[in-house]
This record gives C-alpha cells, sequence and structure tokens, in this order.
C-alpha cells in the first residue's frame, strides 16, 4: 500500500501533462505531497483525457489560468517551448512559489527560463532520469519515478531552501536525487541517453531505407537485435528533435568521440583483429553487470520492460 506523506504544496501546476506530468500527477496525489493539481495542455483531447483519468482537478488551454495561486509550476513539455512558456507565466507567479522543469537538456533551460523568473519566486530545474517511449496522458504511471535518479540543476535563482524543498518533493516520488551543474548533466547525458536515441533513430531509418533487404524481413527477423533499437526509436519524434537543437554542442562533441571509436572497430574487423574486438565486448559486457547491480536494469530476457523504461 501507498505510503501518505505530509503534504509539501497546496496547489500544484503542471504545464503540460504528457508522460512525464500525468506521472507526477499520480504519484504526487498517491504519496498525498499536493493538496490541488492543475494542468495546461495545448489540445482539448489531452485536457480531456486528464480530467477523465482523474490525474488532475482542473485543465486549461493557456499555462497563464493553470499557474494562478499555484505554490510549485513543472513545466513538462517539450524543452523548445520553455522559453516562450517561462516569458508567459512570469506576470502571474505566485510570490514565494517554486518553478521547476523536467527538461531533458539543462543549460539552455536555465539559459531560456531564468530571466524571466520574478523576483521571490524560486527556480530550480530538474531532469528525472525515467521514461519510456510512450506519450500523452494515459500513458503516465505513478511508480515511474521509483528507484530512478532525478538530477536537479540549480541556477542563480535557486535558494538553498528551495533546492532541498523540491529535492524532498522528488524523493517523495521515489527517486534518487543528485545535484549536479547543468553543463555537466548535458555532456552525462549525452552519452547515456542522447546519442543512444541518435543511433537507434539511425540504424531503424538506415534499415527502412535498404533496398536488398525487405522490409518484411526486417520485422520478421527484428529479435537478432534491431528489435531493442526499435523501442528508442519509437520515442517521441518533437520532444527528441528538441533535444538535440537544445544540446547540441556536448552532442556533437560526444558524438565525434563515438565515429571514433567506431572507426576503430571497422578497422578490427577490416583487418581480422579478432583479439581488439574481444577485448572491447568484454568491456562492455562487464559495464551491462554493473548497471543491473546499481538496480538500474533488471536481468530478464525481457529486460524487464514490461513498464518501466529509461530515458
Ligand atoms: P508527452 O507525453 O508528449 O507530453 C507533452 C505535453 O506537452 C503534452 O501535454 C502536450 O500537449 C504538451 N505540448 C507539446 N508541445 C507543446 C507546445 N508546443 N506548446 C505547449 N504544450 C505542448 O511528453 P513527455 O514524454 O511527457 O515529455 C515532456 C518533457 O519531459 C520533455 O521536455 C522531455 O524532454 C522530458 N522528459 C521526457 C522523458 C521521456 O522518457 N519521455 C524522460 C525525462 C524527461 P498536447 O498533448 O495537448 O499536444
Amino acid at each position: 500500500m501507498t505510503k501518505k506523506q505530509d503534504v509539501m504544496f497546496k496547489k500544484m501546476a503542471l504545464i503540460g501533462i504528457g508522460l512525464i506530468g500525468s506521472s507526477i500527477a499520480r504519484a504526487a496525489r498517491q504519496k498525498g505531497l499536493v493538496t490541488e493539481i492543475s494542468c495546461s495542455a495545448r489540445t482539448h483531447d489531452t485536457r480531456r483525457t486528464a480530467l477523465e483519468l482523474g490525474v488532475v482537478d482542473e485543465a486549461f488551454e493557456q499555462a497563464i489560468d493553470a499557474v494562478k495561486d499555484a505554490d510549485l509550476v513543472i513545466l513538462c513539455t517539450p524543452v523548445g517551448t520553455y522559453e516562450k512558456l517561462a516569458e508567459e507565466i512570469a506576470p502571474v507567479l505566485k510570490k514565494g512559489a517554486l518553478v521547476s522543469d523536467v527538461g531533458s537538456v539543462k543549460q539552455m533551460v536555465v539559459e531560456a527560463m531564468e530571466p524571466h523568473i520574478p523576483e521571490g519566486v524560486d527556480f530550480v530545474p530538474g531532469h528525472p532520469i525515467s521514461g519510456t517511449e510512450k506519450s500523452g496522458p494515459a500513458a503516465g504511471f505513478a511508480e515511474l519515478f521509483e528507484n530512478r535518479w532525478c538530477i536537479l540543476t540549480p541556477s542563480r535563482k535557486s535558494t538553498e531552501e528551495a533546492v532541498e524543498k523540491l529535492s524532498d518533493f522528488w524523493k517523495g516520488l521515489g527517486s534518487d536525487i543528485e545535484v549536479m551543474d547543468p553543463r555537466h548533466h548535458d555532456l552525462v547525458l549525452a552519452i547515456t541517453s542522447h546519442i543512444p536515441h541518435l543511433v537507434a533513430y539511425n540504424i531503424v531509418g538506415t534499415a527502412d531505407d535498404l533496398e536488398e533487404v525487405t522490409q518484411s524481413e526486417v520485422i520478421k527477423y527484428s529479435a537478432g537485435g534491431f528489435r531493442d533499437f526499435t523501442r528508442l526509436a519509437a520515442s517521441d519524434p518533437t520532444m527528441w528533435r528538441d533535444v538535440f537543437l537544445h544540446n547540441k554542442e556536448a552532442v556533437l562533441e560526444m558524438l565525434g568521440r563515438f565515429s571514433e571509436d567506431l572507426t576503430a572497430l571497422q578497422r578490427a574487423i577490416r583487418w581480422g583483429d579478432g583479439d581488439a574486438l574481444f577485448q572491447m565486448f568484454s568491456r562492455t559486457r562487464a559495464i551491462r553487470r554493473q548497471i543491473i547491480d546499481a538496480g538500474q536494469e533488471t536481468a530478464e530476457a525481457d529486460f524487464g520492460r514490461s513498464t518501466h523504461i529509461e530515458d
């Protein structure tokens, strides 16, 4: 049974109520961390679904209507929307409110939002390292953040108390907290999340373009490895377009390293250097063991991925 905790925020406003927003709403309500939840979403369908699912009390088209009187405001839309949204909501933010986000990129979020945050309002950017390839309010679930990391990247408009309060909120949702510099976050996530998604988008795109191998063969024999890339490559196109547009430097830096290493593997295959291949594959196998030991994955044959998948 879910343990109820003390109410931390009277009213929480979620700008965007998709996979992440609706998971926050479900978990915060289940754990009793907030009393009232409002949200905003562009489309009528999303607002209606969120209300029908009972994950929010109110749903508005405009963010400005959702954030009125809110003590905690979390942006849960694609990162490319943040600057405009921050500018829009700034005049109505309540004094003493805490503003945060869940964006997968952090330096750009600080630069885009910080200038708009008014005096007397705290701004603490965040990124839960948990997600699935699914989108929309119906895809969310309360357990999404359990035993997953949430990274906070304080800004010049974050007081220590606000960082502590947001940490406690995410701990209440089940997460472990790490506080990090936003640039470092972007570099770490470039290799652990952004490049893997790019590789997956690329490999699935290449298979789709092949002429000698038919599409039905690609699908029929996908269990050979291809299938695992298709999960990542099924992730939301808008979200991932924005991630690559806004984490350009770190992604290009990591992609440079990645290409060099790929060239080394290419050379080893060309010259029949079995030792080089064996050494590399043994090293990578050990990394997977460490991930399982750290509780960030299971050793089950299907990767234990019925619902819990990393972003
Ligand atoms: P999602 O399920 O697609 O939901 C996105 C929400 O944002 C929807 O409510 C959508 O409203 C709204 N939205 C989309 N475009 C908008 C626009 N131009 N203006 C205003 N609202 C807009 O996405 P998500 O997976 O929850 O991702 C949301 C954020 O979480 C992103 O910033 C992403 O980087 C971050 N994140 C995602 C994951 C993951 O695995 N998915 C993990 C960690 C962090 P409509 O439905 O009405 O269009």
